[in-house]
């Protein structure tokens, strides 16, 4: 049944969120310097780097939109990148559920940040906060170009009507319509780009999200020529789209902490994939199926050096598997017996932040 707009998701009962939580501190899984006192008190914008895989790699997250304007002109009409102009900004869609995009792709966001800085990466933001500006969208694409980031990602959810819209579900990447007028960024994104697109694609489908329905995606992408970001960015971009926000069970998952967990999770796997060197082809030239061909079957899983993938796959299910325990101890147990190798590394990177972020409802 759709939620009302504007009705905040359900929460759980604050007894069965504090018996919640001490299970995970007890099983250490809450240990985290992005916490004090039980409560994320700030983020660093770009933390100190940490050992680990992705040392030396820097990623440049933009979680789409803003939450303020902020006293800034949305309609002030920018390069578009296809030698025209056009908004510098929107405010993004709002959920059935009622949760603004731009906060769903902050959470999301976060989530990454925070397993891709615990894997020693440095993480850029095109935003700092989820209260304030955050940059036109060339502005954007040019931090993302200055940043010296191997990979850009920019997170977003889509919407197709302001009222429920079931028919429609499914996450979509972005890729530009080439060429694009500019030589470097279409050098960028006409191959690596393309790459780290159908990676993260690939690796969204891996973690049972499933391709959009609609829009005419082709296996998860969608090409268009109208988005600025693709279209100015000269360092290799992934656009995501998540899910629709008017599907009321896509926009419960994506408001949920588990679902946004998942998510992230899924995200997490793409980029690392990427930046491991172990990503998709860049395929840029295949051509569309004939209607009512049969889809083309996903990539076969290639094998992968320095993290165990397995692990990290294994995440969204893990996850859904802690949501539905039926007891704290329960919880407990599934964590200790199932969590032992890399997923929970980055589940344990990715609770603390959904900790903060979700005011102290942790996704068990
Ligand atoms: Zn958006």
């Amino acid at each position: 049944m759709p939620t009302e707009p504007g009705r905040p998701a359900p929460t759980p009962p604050m007894a069965a969120t504090r018996a919640r939580r001490s299970v995970l501190i007890a099983s250490s899984l809450l240990a985290s310097s992005a916490l004090a006192g039980g409560l994320l008190v700030s983020m660093p914008a770009d933390a100190a780097p940490k050992a680990g895989s992705l040392t030396g790699k820097t990623v440049f997250l933009d979680p789409g939109h803003q939450g303020s304007a902020a006293g800034h002109d949305l309609a002030k009409q920018v390069p578009d990148g296809r030698d025209g102009k056009k908004d510098c900004q929107t405010t993004g869609a709002t959920a059935v559920t009622g949760k603004a995009e731009h906060t769903i792709n902050w959470d999301v966001s976060q989530l990454v940040k925070k397993a891709l800085e615990d894997k020693g990466a440095v993480v850029k933001m095109s935003r700092k906060d989820d209260t304030g500006w955050g940059g036109c969208v060339d502005e954007r694409a040019a931090a993302a170009s200055a940043s010296g980031a191997q990979l850009a990602v920019s997170i977003h959810a889509d919407s197709t009507s302001t009222g429920p819209d079931a028919a429609k579900s499914g996450f979509h990447m972005i890729v530009p319509t080439l060429p694009i007028p500019d030589k470097a960024v279409d050098a960028a994104q006409s191959t690596d780009g393309r790459k780290a697109s159908n990676t993260i694609r690939d690796s969204l489908k891996k973690g049972g999200l499933t391709p959009a329905n609609y829009l005419g995606a082709v296996d998860g992408i969608v090409e268009r020529p109208d988005i600025a970001g693709l279209n100015l960015t000269r360092v290799p971009l992934a656009f995501i789209e998540m899910g629709n926000l008017s599907d009321p069970a896509e926009a419960a998952v994506l408001s949920s902490p588990q679902g946004a967990t998942k998510y992230a999770a899924a995200i997490t796997n793409g980029i690392v994939k990427y930046l491991d060197g172990d990503s998709a082809p860049a395929n840029p030239t295949a051509p569309a199926p004939a209607p009512g061909a049969t889809p083309s079957e996903p990539a076969a899983p290639e094998p992968s050096e320095g993290v165990d993938m397995t692990g990290l796959e294994g995440l969204g299910p893990l996850i859904d598997k802690i949501t539905k325990a039926k007891s704290a101890d329960e919880a407990q147990k599934i964590l200790m017996t199932e969590g032992q190798d890399v997923s929970s590394d980055v589940l344990r990177s990715m609770l603390s932040v959904v900790y903060a972020l979700f005011g102290g409802e942790l996704p068990v």
